[in-house]
């Protein structure tokens, strides 16, 4: 069991997180998303139509999006977007100045995608690659990564996404970093684990994300062995992996039994929407201010309000912080 302790406020206020725009300190935090999305890019990374959008129109949806956050009084947003499904740390930027919202984007790549820069690279260079986006700059920057993200294939991890996976867990390791999985199958995510744990990778940094898709006991498990998890389709229609309806009910009442359960510390929410998706055709319906605009107010009343800035703020910040060593 290696279940995180509380932190306290003094300790939250203390951590760093890396954004595109430099550190920020836990105690600037005002409330926080953990999983969102402004520009986001389905095309292979090997076409042409890949990022070939008109950047100023989607700098403005973001920043249009982002305000209203900000308005709600979140200043932290985890951008979940990373190499080879749209990421542009450059209108991130933008959009983080424009805004007044502080974003943490990750290096790792999605899947086992063309990405062309980084086809046939052995995993040792790949995990290096990760490294110096972490520690360095990213595309020629010098805005940094503030975790790994990676993906596989829902079903399980092909070949070469076994790789991708691997030298995200070494880069995470070498650098302390979070590392992020997009899990909405709770079998592929164990094996995911497994092989990250192989590589001597902490899953105390380990972050659950779609978590909300697997079963109680599933969540629970995992979380007895010290990883966070996301339940990160708040406010949505229904869930882009099965279909299913997300009901704020169905939420709040898993909510309530984690936390019932005593996994106050490892619980984190968000909306996974996407501003702007490309092609058009492939944009889903979410709306990020739904989080706080109407699903707060339920949370506090089910958990009471400590818990409930704990779950949107504080975990967050731990679940991101920046390791000691950068
Ligand atoms: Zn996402």
């Amino acid at each position: 069991m290696k279940k995180p302790k509380a932190q306290t406020r003094a300790a939250i206020g203390s951590v760093k997180l890396r954004t595109v725009t430099g550190i920020l300190h836990g105690r600037n935090v005002k409330m926080a998303m953990a999983h969102e999305h402004m520009f986001t890019d389905f095309h292979s990374p090997d076409t042409d139509a890949y990022m070939d959008v008109n950047w100023s129109n989607k700098i403005g949806a973001s920043v249009e999006s982002a305000a209203v956050l900000r308005e709600q009084g979140v200043n932290l947003v985890v951008e979940w977007t990373n190499i080879g499904i749209g990421r542009n740390v450059v209108a991130l930027r933008d959009v983080s100045r424009q805004s007044d919202v502080h974003f943490v984007c990750p290096t790792g790549i999605y899947k086992d995608l063309k990405s062309p820069a980084l086809t046939g690279v052995p995993i040792a260079a790949m995990a290096k690659h990760f490294v110096t986006e972490l520690t360095t700059g990213i595309d020629g920057t010098g805005i940094r990564a503030g975790f790994v993200k990676t993906s596989c294939n829902e079903s399980g991890a092909t070949k070469k996404e076994v790789g991708i996976l691997r030298a995200a867990a070494i880069a995470a390791k070498e650098t302390g970093a979070a590392l992020g999985f997009h899990g909405p199958v709770a079998k592929t995510t164990r094996n995911v684990i497994r092989i990250m744990e192989k590589e001597g990778f902490n899953i105390g940094r380990f972050v659950w994300a779609h978590a909300q898709v697997s079963t109680l006991d599933d969540n629970r498990r995992q979380a007895d062995r010290g990883v966070f998890l996301q339940y990160d389709a708040i406010g949505a229609h229904s869930d882009q992996f099965f279909g299913g309806p997300v009901s704020d009910d169905t939420m709040l009442e898993r909510l309530g039994q984690m936390v019932e359960s005593g996994y106050e510390n490892q619980i984190m929410l968000s909306t996974d929407a996407a501003v702007c998706i490309n092609p058009p055709a492939f944009q889903y319906d979410r709306n990020s201010a739904y989080l706080y605009r109407y699903f707060e107010d339920k949370l506090k009343q089910r958990i009471g309000a400590r818990r409930t800035r704990k779950i949107l703020r504080d975990n967050v910040i731990t679940a991101f912080r920046q390791p000691t060593k950068l």
